[in-house]
């Protein structure tokens, strides 16, 4: 049994994928897993393209490589890398820094960075499993004095609100996300799309929760209490996260990924096995995001 949740272990990870072109004839088939079909036509039916694992639709001629249309579009160093950079992230118990990643693999610290938001892009939340049952949300400050850093420069603060879903005596489920202030209107848009509109919601008395009684009708409002004492669930939830975040990333910059990969792992904290492929498979049916797209997003 015990066996079952183990992840893949670095001996597995490297029989399976020795070379570029297993990496490569992996992607094909996570790619075309539910058939092929031209992005430019929409044609199903294809021959061999001009190099191995390509495809050329018959129709129009068009060129599909394993890579293209999937977050390892234009992959600046070997794929095979790449592929030890989801590996490493996603079977990391906490994951692991950029600055780790370009010790082990010989690329640049920056190099790493980026690859890493992309592999984080993954774990964005599908927003297929609402909270249901039982949860909890509040509002928390990121950065500034609550960093505490000594002697860094850090006056930016961001502002995140947390959901929790409560089973039995745990939490089984989290999301967040960075939101400009705490209105009822964006914390309409960010609890409607992650929670339920049957789910008991348990929030503090701000005044932006209470005209969303109108969309959830179990939402009620108790006193925060000191500390959050009222929300001991949530508060720990939030202290895990932040602890976390210091020992990974030193600034508010690309805030919403980290929260997103936090959530990820915490969500499939039981899941273990199939967390490499599942991460793989995400990167792949996602569409690819230019870089420079995260130097203007939180
Ligand atoms: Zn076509």
């Amino acid at each position: 049994m015990e066996q079952q949740f183990q992840s893949l272990t670095i001996f597995d990870f490297q029989a399976k994928f020795p070379d570029e072109r297993s990496c490569l004839f992996y992607l094909s088939k996570l790619k075309w897993k539910d058939g092929y079909s031209c992005p430019r036509c929409g044609n199903t039916k294809y021959c061999n393209g001009d190099k191995e694992f390509n495809r050329q639709c018959t129709k129009c001629h068009y060129i599909a490589s394993p890579t293209s249309g999937t977050l390892f579009h234009k992959v600046k160093f070997s794929l095979l890398k790449a592929f030890y950079i989801v590996y490493y992230v996603s079977t990391n118990r906490k994951g692991i820094s950029s600055t780790e990643l370009s010790r082990k693999l010989g690329l640049r610290q920056k190099t790493c960075w980026m690859f890493k938001q992309k592999v984080m892009n993954g774990m964005k939340s599908s927003g297929q499993f609402k909270i249901t049952g039982k949860a909890e949300v509040d509002e928390t400050v990121v950065g500034g004095q609550e960093e505490g850093v000594r002697g860094r420069k850090n006056n930016k603060k961001k502002l995140v609100v947390f959901a929790i879903e409560r089973k039995g005596k745990g939490v089984s489920r989290v999301y967040g996300k960075v939101i400009p202030k705490s209105s009822a209107k964006e914390l309409g848009s960010f609890m409607k799309a992650t929670i339920g509109s049957d789910t008991e919601i348990k929030a503090d008395e701000w005044t932006g929760y209470t005209p969303l009684k109108k969309d959830f009708n179990n939402l009620y409002q108790v006193p925060s209490g000191k500390k959050g004492e009222n929300f001991p669930d949530l508060h720990r939830v939030i202290m895990g996260f932040k602890g976390w975040l210091r020992g990974m990333h030193h600034q508010v910059d690309h805030l919403q990924g980290y929260i997103d990969e936090y959530c990820y792992r915490f969500n499939r904290n039981k899941i273990k096995e199939g967390i490499f492929d599942n991460l793989l498979l995400r990167m792949v049916k996602a569409k690819p995001l230019p870089y420079k797209l995260y130097y203007l997003s939180a």
